[in-house]
């Protein structure tokens, strides 16, 4: 919680400060699939004013049948792209044994929603003293959510980022349910960093732009958005991930919205947009 001790903490990553004064985006692809498919995506997102690259080498699939990541191979074309390119790399770890391995390439470790509440992974994945991108559970309570964070800081980790990315409710028209209430209300509560998912939000590539202006306003200190170079072939949520003309259109987009609030407006090199 908030309290004079703990004001803002600011999460220090490479260069960056999530839940410093700058507006941190994470993109890239929901899954690595092949070298050309993350190095181009990363080279556009860091063009487009991204600091941070996202991409599972290790899949969560509410299917057994769907792709479930390539592992070790797509940690190692994680670390190719930061290399290229210089962006921190974001990536979800689902087993504690896989901690180690996935701490060696990360610079941020992505605790899934499905996995919100495995206790001995966040235990693991907070003694390895890598920075913890926590996501909410679809299923699970702001509260719940600070009682998993808890877990991480009690573990002597205090570089948790709080992630809300839709909850399941009783409306099914869209993937999830946006509860913006909650970053504002994170943002109020709690001392630690907030991004909004507005990929896995709604699931639907349209509305993401307006979801993440929606973020912004909420309080959020960045984005983790989804892009492909083709989302119609994606190996997975490709239905929510957007083109790279469509990340450059929804990055002009939040720019208002970012400056309004007075925080640093991410820099973008590319001399057309959209
Ligand atoms: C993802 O980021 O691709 C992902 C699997 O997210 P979540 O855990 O929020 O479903
Ligand atoms: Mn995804």
């Amino acid at each position: 919680m908030k309290s004079d001790k703990h004001q803002q903490t600011v999460v220090r990553v490479l260069d960056l400060e999530i839940g410093g004064g700058d507006f941190i985006i994470m993109a890239g692809p929901c899954s690595v699939e092949t070298e050309q498919q993350l190095l181009s995506t990363a080279h556009h997102v860091r063009r487009g004013g991204a600091q941070i690259l996202r991409g599972g080498a290790f899949k969560p699939r509410s299917s057994p049948y769907a792709f479930q990541g390539h592992g070790l191979a797509g940690l190692k074309m994680l670390a190719k792209a930061r290399t290229e390119t210089g962006l921190a790399i974001v990536t979800e770890v689902m087993s504690e044994e896989d901690v180690p391995l996935v701490a060696e390439y990360a610079d941020i470790l992505q605790i899934g929603s499905r996995s919100m509440e495995n206790y001995t992974l966040l235990e693991a994945a907070a003694r390895s003293g890598k920075p913890i991108l926590l996501k909410r559970g679809m299923m699970a309570t702001v509260g719940d959510l600070m009682k998993s964070a808890q877990i991480v800081l009690d573990n002597g980790n205090p570089n948790v980022i709080l992630c809300e990315r839709g909850i399941r409710t009783f409306d099914s028209t869209l993937r999830n349910t946006f509860d913006v209430a909650a970053i504002a209300l994170l943002k109020q509560i709690s001392h630690l960093p907030v991004i909004a998912d507005p990929s896995h939000a709604c699931g639907l590539r349209e509305l993401v732009p307006s979801l993440a202006r929606i973020g912004v306003a909420a309080g959020a200190d960045g984005l983790i958005v989804e892009v492909h170079p083709t989302p119609e072939k994606a190996w997975s949520d490709g239905e929510q991930s957007l083109n790279f003309a469509e990340f450059d259109e929804m990055m002009a987009s939040i720019e208002p919205y970012i400056a309004l609030r007075g925080a640093a407006v991410p820099a973008r090199t590319l001399e057309t947009v959209g």
